[in-house]
């Protein structure tokens, strides 16, 4: 069980709240509500506390995740009609490459503080892993930086249709089952209409979650979940019975979650992850783990 974290308090709360490392440290915080962006050293110095505050235990830096929805002054994009679809998170930063560059440096010249992974979010496709992968690899033979893990989140269905693909080539996943909800349900994420529909523990979704995990064990893999699923306590069993090995959650969240695993047996979790998995509506999912 690992957290959630947006900053270098909350990586102390994080550690001192029993998490065994942070599975994503959303690094927006840095690059939001100012004017110029965060220089290499400032953001360096960010890194390195975190890495520091989780004495040793994985964290998890998910590069600049930002698109037309957040707008940052200093980074200008075209009017777009649908933001969520458009320029967005590993997108953007491979059409900025000198945003991405700088970060990378910053994320490899922390890694020795403690034990860094790095992960690009809203990956579709195998060329956009391997464009970030590349940059990262010629960063870290130009800093002699040690061999870093790095990982892709699995939040547009392609990405998990095609799991095994990336899979041969990463050596983590995380599941981002707010954003992987949001597009296989084709339901904005935070519509007041449809926040009651919007579930991440829709048939649909629990599949593609169950390609991803199936695809990445078959190759050594291991698969994180990182969105707000992961924390729900009707999806906890269903997620660990479908294979999930590591829940990344807020910081409030880590006792009970906890508490929640430490009762359950990996073939009780198997088994509601199988009827899960027979159902055809997010209510149905629902009836069944309420009365399991
Ligand atoms: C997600 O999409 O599930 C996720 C964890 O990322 P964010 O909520 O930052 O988009
Ligand atoms: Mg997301």
């Amino acid at each position: 069980i690992v957290a959630n974290i947006g900053g270098v308090a909350d990586a102390r709360k994080a550690h001192a709240a029993g998490a065994e490392g942070v599975g994503l440290l959303r690094t927006e915080f840095l690059f939001l509500e100012r004017t110029s962006a965060p220089t290499e050293t400032e953001q360096f110095e960010v890194y390195r506390d975190i890495a520091v505050a989780l004495a040793g235990n994985p964290v998890i830096v998910r590069t600049l995740d930002i698109g037309g929805d957040k707008p940052v002054p200093y980074i200008t994009m075209l009017p777009e009609e649908n933001p969520f679809l458009g320029e967005r998170g590993i997108r953007l930063c491979l059409a900025r490459p000198e945003l991405l560059r700088q970060q990378v440096r910053a994320i490899l010249r922390a890694a020795p503080y403690g034990k860094l992974r790095i992960m690009f979010p809203m990956v579709a496709d195998l060329s956009e892993w391997r464009a970030a992968r590349a940059i990262v690899e010629e960063l870290r033979a130009e800093l002699y930086a040690p061999q870093i893990e790095l990982g892709i989140m699995i939040e547009v269905p392609s990405a998990a249709l095609l799991a095994n693909f990336f899979a041969a080539e990463v050596d983590f996943f995380s599941i981002g089952t707010n954003d992987l909800t949001q597009y296989t349900l084709a339901m904005d994420r935070g519509h007041p209409n449809l926040a009651g529909k919007s579930d991440g523990l829709h048939p649909a979704v629990l599949k593609l979650i169950q390609c991803t995990v199936e695809a990445a064990h078959a190759a050594g893999k291991w698969v994180g979940i990182c969105g707000e699923l992961g924390a729900d306590p009707q999806a906890v069993p269903i997620l660990i019975g479908l294979g999930v090995d590591e829940l990344s959650i807020s910081i409030p969240a880590i006792p009970m979650v906890k508490a929640q695993v430490r009762d359950l047996t990996l073939e009780e979790a198997r088994r509601r992850a199988q009827d899960a998995l027979a159902c055809a509506t997010a209510p149905e999912v629902r009836r069944k783990a309420a009365n399991a």
